[in-house]
């Protein structure tokens, strides 16, 4: 059966006050305000950006959203997990002064700003899924506890899964450290001849897995956690990875870590995806200004995580009139394998009904 993926008309240019109010616009077209109950811990899921990203959804945008929940008589945090790479998202102390200075905290939304897997990232939970990869899958301890979630994305390219939207969000962004590194655990990256051995990775590796000798860096497999900083932080294109066949398993582990998040919350958690200030990479990247793939479409939300970002996918692709792979500039960037995977696995479906809100 076709799932529901409500559909709003936004651009950021509206101004946040605006895209709060179109995100309330789609919470009651929902009727979504049955999936939370009073006195629920309410895990909100948000990315408050790195230090100097500019094209985050800023927090004014989410007010709406958040005085529905605390109307609804639910116990309301703002939420994320630490990074596996370097940054200012790194631990629980730097993320939350970080999320401070963006306006996630009570100053600026009226509800907390919590760590959900503690300031080292080990705070976590064993959830069983029996999966096609994983029997089990370590989840932050504070989302496996709360009783309902709302998920709010900022729908993006992605440099390792194509899109990081939804599934990218939940499985990664509620996962443990040791969950995290799971996930990535396929992606071993080399280096390239095309190394200048300018040290930019060998400094950001989280890990100790790069060593420099007279002609270039080289990575330490057995040492190498495939958190893809080296990618980011390399302007030489030196660093590589096997995407194909990498990339597919990282999409899988995803979709898998996803389904132990939501794990006893059916009908208990909704996503939203913002289709807005769409760039071509993630709010990871601490770089402002970063360039964008379309102009802005607008927000969906729905009860169906895999929906929700089908339908994404498939705005974008109508928006611009190519395919994501093509978009990204990397045939291998597909982000079917995690819509596939999730679907597969019962998370969700990827046949969903888009119903325009005005
Ligand atoms: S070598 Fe591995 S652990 Fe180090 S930055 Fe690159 S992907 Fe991360
Ligand atoms: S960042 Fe790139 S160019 Fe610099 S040392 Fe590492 S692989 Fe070589």
């Amino acid at each position: 059966m076709a799932s529901k993926v409500y559909f709003i008309k936004a651009d950021i240019r509206e101004g946040e006050k605006v895209i709060s109010e179109k995100s309330v616009k789609l919470f009651k077209a929902g009727d979504f305000g049955r999936c939370f109950k009073k006195n629920d811990f309410t895990a909100v899921k948000v990315h408050v950006g790195e230090g100097t990203n500019t094209t985050y959804i800023k927090s004014p945008c989410f007010k709406g959203l958040v005085e529905e929940l605390l109307e609804l008589g639910t116990k309301p945090f703002l939420t994320d997990t630490s990074t596996l790479y370097t940054g200012r998202r790194h631990n629980g102390i730097d993320h939350s002064v970080l999320a401070s200075e963006h306006g996630f905290d009570i100053n600026g939304l009226g509800i907390p700003f919590i760590i959900p897997d503690g300031i080292f990232g080990t705070s976590e939970v064993a959830v069983e899924i029996n999966g096609e990869l994983n029997k089990a899958v370590s989840i932050a301890y504070d989302i496996e506890r709360c009783q309902s979630i709302l998920s709010l994305a900022h729908f993006t390219g992605h440099i390792a899964t194509g899109v990081g939207a939804t599934l990218k969000t939940l499985g990664m962004g509620c996962s443990s450290r040791k969950g995290k590194m799971r996930q990535h655990s396929a992606l071993k990256p080399s280096v390239s001849d095309k190394c200048t051995l300018c040290g930019e990775c060998y400094k950001h590796c989280p890990a100790d897995a790069i060593t420099l000798d007279d002609v270039q860096a080289h990575i330490d497999e057995e040492k190498c956690i495939g958190c893809a900083e080296c990618v980011a932080v390399c302007r030489f294109g030196a660093v590589q990875y096997d995407w194909k066949a990498q990339n597919q398993e990282l999409q899988k582990n995803i979709a898998e870590h996803t389904a132990g998040v939501l794990k006893g919350k059916k009908n208990r958690a909704v996503f939203f995806n913002f289709l807005l200030s769409l760039t071509k990479d993630c709010d990871c990247f601490n770089t402002p200004d970063m360039p964008l793939i379309t102009e802005d479409i607008g927000i969906i939300a729905s009860t169906d995580p895999v929906s929700v970002d089908k339908a994404g996918v498939d705005l974008v692709e109508e928006k611009t009139g190519k395919k994501l792979p093509e978009i990204l500039g990397n045939e291998r960037l597909d982000p079917k394998y995690q819509l596939e995977h999730a679907d597969k696995i019962g998370l969700g479906s990827q046949k969903y009904e888009l119903l325009k809100v005005d």
